[in-house]
């Protein structure tokens, strides 16, 4: 706890340099929602951000692409991890590597990681609760690594990886308590944080989950796109299962957390994104930037200043795409 005297140093020399909350926001990423979040940048330099980046070395995101499930066009996770392996390729102190088709061959895959993100279908299939394997993730979360998933990634059986990625991530789809619905999110009011940078309000239409099985009080989360589904969205039907929900309908109005980061003890990062159904929103420019902000961050390397610039085609939504 040493460390906590450092923070309490630095915060007031933040205050002292500067009375803008939200440049001392942008020097404690996290603090607007949670003062112990800086606390966990402070103690474990090891997992920071910019000050090993500027060493030189580079920081390694490895991101898995599950296999081919749904129809063309949806679920399109080698295609998406295509797209932004290649957006990522410039970005200053990051170094990406990628998989297809499901699990790496190779547990080896994960060696030396700052940060794994996983894209692929989930549930009690989900290839992170399979044997052996939640255990080799906590070991790596446990050494700092940065754990992200995105869509259906989200879900993972309550007896079987929720209370993981809950510590993890700090939530995950639970089956019966989390919707599937699909429907258009306006994300009117974006926060503070390195990930928002470059970012203008958007919307797109997805099957963006919400109702996330969150840790009490959602301690540690950051919430960054929110949005309030309309009621005709609350009164189903769902994807699957199809609902209504008493306690999806009786929450009319209320806003849903449908991404957000946490900052763990150990100084790891977590990242969740409950859209991704569509191949085709990454065609939009701020959705875009939003996920290739959120993957620099969750390596531990600094968002650029205007966010991470990337243009995509028409023609290249077309490209790589499932059969
Ligand atoms: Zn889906």
């Amino acid at each position: 706890m040493k460390y906590k005297i450092v923070t309490g140093v630095l915060f007031l020399f933040a205050l002292s340099m500067n009375s803008q909350p939200e440049l001392i926001a942008e020097s404690f990423p996290g603090y607007t929602y949670n003062f112990f979040s800086a606390e966990t940048y402070i103690a474990d330099s090891h997992n920071m951000a910019s000050d090993d980046a500027d060493l030189g070395e580079p920081r390694r995101l490895v991101m898995v692409a599950g296999e081919a499930s749904h129809s063309t066009g949806t679920h399109e996770h080698r295609a998406g991890v295509l797209i932004f392996e290649r957006c990522l390729a410039d970005v200053d102190g990051l170094e990406v590597s990628t998989h297809f088709g499901g699990w790496p061959s190779s547990d080896n895959a994960f060696e030396g990681a700052d940060a794994i993100f996983m894209y692929m279908d989930g549930g009690g299939n989900h290839p992170v609760v399979q044997e052996g394997r939640l255990d080799l993730m906590q070991n790596y979360i446990e050494q700092g690594t940065g754990f992200g998933v995105m869509h259906y990634a989200v879900e993972v059986p309550e007896n079987n990886g929720g209370e993981q990625f809950v510590d993890w991530i700090g939530g995950y789809y639970e089956t019966h308590y989390s919707v599937n619905p699909i429907w258009e999110a306006e994300f009117e009011h974006l926060p503070n944080h390195p990930i928002l940078r470059g970012v203008e309000p958007f919307s797109t239409e997805d099957e963006w989950y919400f109702n996330i099985r969150f840790r009490p009080d959602r301690v540690g989360v950051t919430p960054l796109l929110v949005a309030i589904p309309s009621d005709d969205t609350r009164d189903g039907p769902y994807v699957s299962p199809q609902g209504p929900y008493d306690h999806i309908v009786e929450a009319k109005g209320r806003s849903e957390v449908l991404s957000w980061v946490v900052d763990r003890k150990d100084g790891g990062r977590g990242f969740g994104y409950t859209g991704g159904h569509f191949h085709n929103n990454w065609g939009n420019e701020d959705n875009r930037t939003y996920v290739l902000n959120a993957l620099t961050w969750l390596a531990g390397v600094d968002v650029p200043a205007g966010g991470v610039q990337c243009r995509i085609t028409e023609e290249d939504l077309q490209q790589n795409l499932d059969e």
